[in-house]
Order: C-alpha cells, then structure tokens, then sequence
C-alpha cells in the first residue's frame, strides 16, 4: 500500500513540474469577462500610426478607478517594463512560468496602458501570484493584452486559444458578402444567371475598389437547405475568378476568430447532406512578426484577395506564402472546373462554436449556350 501512495505521490508531483494556471488578467471583474476590442481586429492610419492589425485584446477596467492587474500565468519573469507615447503609459512583458517556476514556457505576454507598477515588480526577476499594478486605474481606461511567443515574444496569438481567456458569446458571426475579383487576379466574364426563370439580382451587385470592379454578392440569412435564396451567378471567358469574403463576429463583445471553409461540388440536387473537402480554412490565430501587418501590401501580394471596405478587416489567402492564419487544403482554380452547376458554402465558426454558413451558386460556362429549340427546328 505504502508503495502505491509513493507512486501517485510522485505522478502528482511530477505533473506539478510542468502545470501552469491560467487566469483573467483583470481582477475584479464584476461584469463578468469582456473586451472592447478582439484580436486581429484592422486598425486603419490615425495620427503617426500606420495601419495594422490589433494583435491583442482590450480588456476594460470596470471599478474606476481601482483594479488589479495580474499576469495572465500565475508565475511569471518581468523581461522589460517600458514607459510608451503619453504620461503614465507603461508597457510589461513577461515570460511565463510554470506554476512552482521549475521551467520557463516558450510564451510571454505584454500588458499595456497600466499608468503605474507595483514598486517591488522588477526586470528580471521572477514571482508566484504577484499582481503587476494593484488598486490602480489605466490609461484609456483600459488593459491592452497580448498574448505572445515563441520565447522571443516576436509573434502574437490570439488569446482566446486559452480556455481561461475565453469570454461567453452565443451570437454565431455574420456573413455579409462574398465578393468576385474577375479582372485583377482573376480573368473571366460574369453576369447575373437567371436560373429556370428566377430573378437572383437582388443578390448581385458591383463595387469599385482600387481602380477594379468587383462583383458583390450578397449573402441574405442562413436557410441552409434553400437554394433559391442564395446569389447565383455565371463564369464564362477565361474562368478565372478570385473570392473575397466580408464577415465579422459578433461587434467587440466576441471572439475575433473564425475558421472558414469555401467548398464547391456540384450541386446535389436531391438535397441530400453536403460533404466536401474544405477548399479553405481561415483561422485568426497568430501574426508572424514577419508579416506586414498591412492591409495593401497583403492584398498585393496574395490569393484570393483581402477586403478592407469597412471597419472590420477580413482575409483570405493561402496557407504557405503567409502561414500565420490559413491552412490551405486544396486550390480553388474556378478556371479548372467542368462546365456546369457548382456551389460554394462559407462555413464561419467562432471560438465558442457558433456556426454560421451561406451558399453561393455559379455556373461555370466554356460554350455557348445551346439553343435546342432551334436547333431541332430544321
Ligand atoms: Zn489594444
């Protein structure tokens, strides 16, 4: 008996060696956890600072003006503490630690807009459960987090891939529109397909951006199993055509992060269930440092293009050239495709799993259409 205590006295210690506890940043938090603003999220010029991504989360304060602030992981090594822009700005990066400090975890994090630290926090130096800044408020009246790695710290991650960093959120994300580019990356004509007689132009559309017209097609509420509310749409000519989708998460109370799927197959039309290899998965998970971090210089320079028309920002592009956010599973080469009826589902799916999806219907024409009535008629 002696023995088998012995042994599960040391699985536990052992897996003590490695634990590290998670935790909200922001103590108390009364209304339960909430940012004002998600990660990824385009943040366009203002002033001297040029567009970029949000690469971490605002977290508001909710007792002005006092409250604590906490590393994310209850132990943690302070690496720098910088003051930034205007008075009582700090800035403080962290490695994290496991639990009992036995190992550094190749992760860290970055909290900023604190507007004082604790007088006994310093660079270098390591503690168990030690709030950074306590009994304070913050600049903007908010906490800037950042979730970063590898040891460098070079990259950031979406926060919301920690389970104690999620916050509630029922509200499936919104699709808006799914944009064709026909004539700067891709090459093809397109028109409205007015299919057995229906009128579908309430869902086709135009838009001019950066000197190119696109189609706009709109994508009306989720009826899944309705294809005769959905855009449909012909590609003839060269046939080449790239996708851009615009869509967001629920406003600023929502995880920004989504993964999404463009399928194509030819339309069953029985009504039978969907299955398709995913064509594209999107997920907002991480910015390398080695991105630009730019809307425009991503759009030049990737497939299928990137739409920044509104105040969100979304992107599609393949997984490889700019890995931080896509896994790439097949090509969407439309002018590869055999003539005839295809579908695309967009498929967004937040962190806390809600789904939402929208089909997109395209008929893909190499011939002229065949005129049988006139031709039996000699
Ligand atoms: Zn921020």
């Amino acid at each position: 008996m002696r023995s088998i205590i012995l042994i599960l006295l040391s699985i536990i210690i052992a897996s003590n060696l490695t634990a590290q506890t998670y935790s909200w940043p922001i103590l108390p938090y009364p209304s339960g956890k909430r940012v004002t603003s998600g990660y990824c999220a385009y943040r366009p010029a203002y002033n001297s600072i040029v567009e970029h991504f949000h690469e971490g989360i605002d977290i508001p304060e909710e007792t002005d003006p006092l409250c604590h602030v906490y590393p994310t992981t209850l132990a943690y090594k302070v690496i720098k503490i910088y003051t930034l822009g205007p008075d009582n700005n700090l800035m403080v990066k962290v490695i994290h630690y496991s639990d009992d400090t036995s190992s550094a975890l190749s992760e860290g994090s970055k909290y900023i807009h604190l507007k004082e630290v604790l007088e006994n926090i310093y660079e270098d130096s390591i503690y168990i459960g030690d709030p950074i800044s306590a009994a304070t408020d913050l600049y903007l009246d908010h906490l800037h987090f950042e979730y970063r790695t590898p040891s460098d710290l070079a990259n950031s991650n979406n926060p919301f891939a920690i389970t104690e960093l999620q916050i509630e959120d029922n509200t499936a994300p919104t699709l808006c529109s799914l944009y064709v580019d026909y004539s700067r990356q891709g090459d093809a004509e397109v028109a409205c397909w007015e299919y057995l007689g229906s009128n579908f132009a309430q869902y086709y559309g135009t838009v001019t951006g950066g000197g190119y017209t696109f189609l706009k097609l709109g994508l009306p509420m989720e009826t899944p199993w309705n294809d005769w509310d959905d855009p449909h749409f012909i590609i003839s000519g060269n046939r080449k055509v790239r996708f851009i989708i615009k869509m967001y998460d629920a406003s600023i109370s929502a995880p920004y992060n989504y993964y999404l799927v463009v399928d194509t197959a030819i339309v069953d039309l029985s009504g039978g269930s969907y299955e398709s290899d995913a064509h594209y998965q999107v997920k907002f998970d991480g910015l390398l440092s080695s991105e630009y971090h730019r809307e425009e210089t991503v759009y030049h320079q990737e497939e299928p293009i990137v739409s920044g028309w509104n105040s969100q920002y979304y992107r599609l592009y393949p997984y490889g050239t700019m890995p931080s956010c896509i896994i790439k599973r097949l090509a969407l080469a439309t002018e590869n495709l055999e003539e005839g009826q295809h579908r695309i589902r967009v498929m967004v799916k937040d962190y806390n799993g809600n789904t939402k999806t929208a089909d997109v219907h395209f008929y893909i024409r190499e011939h002229d259409w065949v005129d049988y009535c006139r031709g039996f008629k000699n």
